[in-house]
């Protein structure tokens, strides 16, 4: 039995992983959730999984949540804010801390998580981006295992399982493109929030469907691999991939390549995340091979979504580039969500902010948070 804690239980991703708990009630047990504002789905949360705690990181939801425990005497108890996260994500109960909630919110609960012995399964990839050598600095320190939930990382993952990481010659990501695969720069100058959220394969949150649309994701994923698998950035390679049935790919010294390929469904990386090493029985759709379209695979335009082409840049520079890239595209996707910049603007404030801000090529904790909201702030001023 695994005792979980889910940093982020009410998103796209923490709701698929309650479903791959519920289907597999006795191999985990839920011991603490958090949501940010979400208070209705909380306390469903609570009444369907009776967890030990909630955390609420809204003011206003956490005392609705607090008072609905109080009045139906339940026993689950309510924490707030940061210290709440923190908290959780360092119970002595639980033995694996999901990290899925969004942006670099999650870095100091995600270390706090290791440092007391925690293993992480990770989706909240920005936590990477931001404070990779730290994190993975502190995993190897407290011996524990990241566990990728992103689908990418988890098919990579298992693609390396049982060979030599010397015999690895780079690795093949693959992205589906995006809603706006095939565009270039003059088609984008209008599009809406509504076209930009309109993935073609994932149903996922905004700010992940936004990165989508202007490739940051991938961006940001290329970064997350780097430090999860330790590859240099001249060794992963962006492979547009517009069906999403492999999931990415390892090339090794001899030339072989091995692939994972699945349904388009989170569920799956989440599940083998989850239950590592053993495999459980599908909670996702199989494969059918008679009813699959072709396979097909482009190079990324990395002109027209410049996020991408930035992302390597930043992680080639290193030190805290990565994380004024984070911001400046935190920042920049929320001002679009509100309608206040339009999308190509995204990709200008990303540049903008590798050029403006000074790069610390050691750092320690302070030094991200530090950078984090200067680079905000300068966003959010601007517009
Ligand atoms: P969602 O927006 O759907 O969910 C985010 C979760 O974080 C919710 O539980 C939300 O609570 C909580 N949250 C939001 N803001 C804050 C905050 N300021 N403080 C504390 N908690 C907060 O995101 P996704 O599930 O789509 O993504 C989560 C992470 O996983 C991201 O880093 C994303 O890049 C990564 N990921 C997602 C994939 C997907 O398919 N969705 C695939 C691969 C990676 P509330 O509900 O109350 O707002
Ligand atoms: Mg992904």
């Amino acid at each position: 039995m695994k005792r979980l804690t889910i940093l982020g239980a009410t998103g796209s991703i923490g709701t698929q992983t309650l479903e791959v708990i519920r289907r597999e009630q006795e191999n985990f047990e839920l011991v603490a959730v958090s949501a940010n504002n979400n208070s209705n789905k909380i306390i469903d949360i609570i009444n369907e999984f009776a967890p030990l705690y909630a955390v609420l990181t809204e003011k206003k939801a956490y005392e609705e949540v607090r008072k609905y425990c109080l009045d139906n005497n339940l026993k689950c108890k309510i924490l707030f804010g940061m210290e709440g996260l923190n908290t959780i994500a360092s119970l002595q109960e639980v033995d694996i801390v999901v990290t899925s909630v969004v942006g670099m919110i999650g870095l100091v609960p995600t270390l706090k998580a290791i440092q007391a012995g925690k293993d992480i399964a990770l989706a909240n990839k920005e936590t990477l981006v931001v404070g990779g050598e730290l994190v993975i600095s502190e995993a190897k320190k407290h011996n524990i295992k990241i566990l990728p939930v992103d689908s990418e990382h988890g098919a990579i993952f298992q693609c390396l399982q049982g060979n030599k990481k010397s015999a690895v010659s780079k690795i093949l990501l693959t992205a589906s493109g995006g809603p706006f695969r095939g565009k270039r720069k003059e088609d984008l100058l209008e599009v809406t929030v509504d076209e930009a959220l309109k993935h073609p394969r994932w149903n996922m949150g905004k700010k992940i469907s936004i990165d989508s649309a202007t490739l940051m994701n991938k961006g940001l994923e290329v970064i997350e691999a780097h430090w999860l698998f330790d590859v240099k950035y001249d060794d992963i390679q962006v492979l547009v991939h517009p069906q999403s049935i492999i999931h990415s790919m390892v090339e090794y010294r001899d030339g072989s390549i091995i692939a994972q390929l699945g349904s388009t469904d989170m569920k799956l990386p989440i599940q083998y995340a989850l239950n590592y090493p053993n495999r459980e029985q599908a909670v996702a759709d199989r494969l059918n091979f008679y009813d699959m379209e072709n396979l097909t695979f482009e190079k990324p335009d990395m002109d027209t979504f410049t996020a991408l082409r930035l992302s390597y840049e930043a992680g080639k520079v290193g030190g805290t580039m990565p994380a004024i890239l984070n911001a400046a595209n935190e920042a920049a996707v929320e001002l679009f969500l509100g309608k206040r910049i339009k999308f190509l603007e995204i990709g200008n404030i990303l540049e903008e902010c590798m050029n403006k801000f000074e790069v610390q090529q050691s750092y320690v904790l302070e030094d991200l948070l530090e950078i984090d909201s200067k680079v905000k702030k300068y966003v959010k001023d601007r517009f």
